[in-house]
């Protein structure tokens, strides 16, 4: 029976795929006392509004996208899903805070011909930009998102868009982060063709056909144009409706702490849960890869070093409710701060404009990731956090009145960082496991994206691959 070690989506995801291809039943193991990991959702029903302490939306685009609304229609959550389409003001409109304003990012053909702030240029100046930048004179492997944009596109390009949109996806730093996180075809386009509107222009135009799902969420979605959604009563309904749909079918143990695995010569292996030796014929793992090192440390270092050198930021999330639904000047998903603004704060997302959470104006706060201790230490109390983040929200926001519920969430490594190398990091350590034989798959967000769309088709293909097995 295969051993799933971590709750969290990425686990979930995992043990319902095995389910769903195997006969034999799974155990899910997670160390807490809940399901769902970073998914946390805390529903106030009594006053129409919901507080998200991780994810709040899943994206519409992309094979990734199309596997996971296969995956809702699946668990029958259809009439659950809480769509955003293109024409909302939460779809179109995105900012930055620079320069001392809010500046809205330009969501039309027609803006991006005009000179809008922080930019000093139309963005259509970035495309000449990167027409006459030439290639790089050695092929190279990898860079940071920050060189390359820089390189291509520009430096403003490079300060008020990308170094910000990095932030919000992973909270990290563009001048680290793996060009071939988010911009890998275009990396491959400026290796390939000298240049990205070349490689746009003369790519294999094969390749990029894409399959047709069959489902009828992902063609409602693509009708009805969604862009990103959420679930209704929060996005932890998707875990909480996956445990259920696994109980019926195997076994989740709470309160269950993987301390240690080791790998037989007969091609089993013995996972130790709060001190109790399991033998298991394959392990799935989706524990942070600083988890799993340690787990494994002592009979495959080798593994557990490869596995170290995945980094991770923690992040602080502060969810503010306002019993006013009109404190916002602006419709929009929210704001993101670049770093170069050196703001203690990464953005705040304005939850209430997203979703209707009626009679309320409903914000979250964003702060440290990749400059977590610079800015806070080692040790913020939560006090510290909210302070920094209502001051933020009175300069940039201009809201005055104090929230009616405020949480503080201090989340400790909880992304990891897709920094240059990733890509060849994660090939070495699935290189170690094949070399060696290991019966372990490796999924969750440290290795294929860290969406929730890519950590459920990382579980799906790492699936996949043991009954290719087999
Ligand atoms: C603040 C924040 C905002 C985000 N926003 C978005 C968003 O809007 N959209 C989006 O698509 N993605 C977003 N993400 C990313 C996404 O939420 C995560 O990448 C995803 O939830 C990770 O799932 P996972 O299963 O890989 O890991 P986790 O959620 O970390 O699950 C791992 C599980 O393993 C358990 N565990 C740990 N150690 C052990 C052990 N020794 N033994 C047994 N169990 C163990 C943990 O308790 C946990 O339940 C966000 C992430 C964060 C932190």
């Amino acid at each position: 029976m295969p051993a799933v070690l971590g709750g969290g989506i990425g686990g979930l995801s995992a043990a319902y795929y095995l389910t769903r291809r195997f006969v034999n039943p799974v155990t899910v193991y997670e160390a807490s006392n809940r399901l769902g990991g970073w998914i946390r959702s805390e529903n106030h029903y009594d006053e129409n509004f919901i507080f998200e302490a991780g994810p709040r939306t899943i994206r519409t685009k992309g094979p990734a996208a199309t596997n996971t609304l296969e995956l809702l229609e699946d668990l029958n959550l259809n009439k659950d899903i809480y769509p955003i389409c293109d024409t909302h003001p939460a779809a179109r409109n995105r900012m930055v805070y620079a320069k001392g304003r809010l500046n809205m990012l330009p969501n039309s053909l027609t803006g991006a011909f005009k000179t809008l702030p922080p930019f000093t240029k139309p963005l259509i100046s970035a495309l000449f930009h990167d027409l006459r930048a030439g290639s790089k004179k050695q092929k190279i492997n990898d860079e940071s998102m920050y060189d390359f944009v820089e390189r291509r596109f520009g430096k403003e390009i490079a300060d008020y868009a990308i170094s910000p949109m990095i932030c919000g996806i992973c909270a990290g730093n563009a001048k680290e982060i793996s060009v071939r996180f988010l911009m890998n075809d275009l990396f491959e386009w400026e290796q390939k063709h000298g240049g990205v509107i070349k490689g746009l222009l003369f790519r294999d135009k094969k390749k990029a056909i894409k399959k047709q799902s069959e489902g009828v969420l992902p063609k409602l979605a693509k009708d009805q144009k969604w862009s990103i959604y959420s679930i209704k009563g929060g996005l932890e309904m998707l875990p909480k409706t996956l445990a259920d749909y696994l109980t019926i079918y195997s076994d989740i143990q709470l309160n269950s702490n993987c301390q240690k695995v080791t790998f037989s010569k007969d091609g089993s292996a013995e996972i130790c849960i709060n001190d109790k030796a399991i033998t298991t014929d394959h392990v799935v793992s989706s524990l942070p890869a600083f988890t799993l090192a340690t787990a494994v440390e002592e009979q495959h270092p080798d593994l557990a070093g490869r596995l170290n050198e995945i980094p991770y930021v923690d992040v602080a999330v502060v969810n503010l409710q306002y019993r006013s639904p009109d404190l916002l000047e602006q419709e929009a998903f929210g704001f993101l701060v670049p770093p170069i603004e050196n703001l203690p704060i990464l953005g705040v997302i304005f939850d209430s404009c997203c979703f209707n959470m009626r009679g309320n104006t409903v914000l979250t706060c964003m702060l440290g990731g990749h400059w977590f201790e610079k800015l806070f230490g080692k040790n913020p109390t939560e006090k510290d956090i909210l302070d920094v983040a209502l001051k933020n929200v009175h300069d940039i926001l201009g809201i005055e009145v104090e929230p009616k519920t405020s949480r503080v969430h201090i989340l400790r490594k909880c992304i990891p960082q897709y920094t240059v190398g990733h890509k060849a990091r994660v090939d070495g350590i699935r290189d170690y496991v094949k070399k060696h034989k290991l019966p372990l798959s490796l999924c969750g967000s440290a290795f294929d994206g860290v969406g929730v769309n890519d950590v459920i088709l990382s579980s799906r293909n790492q699936v996949d691959h043991i009954v290719g097995c087999q």
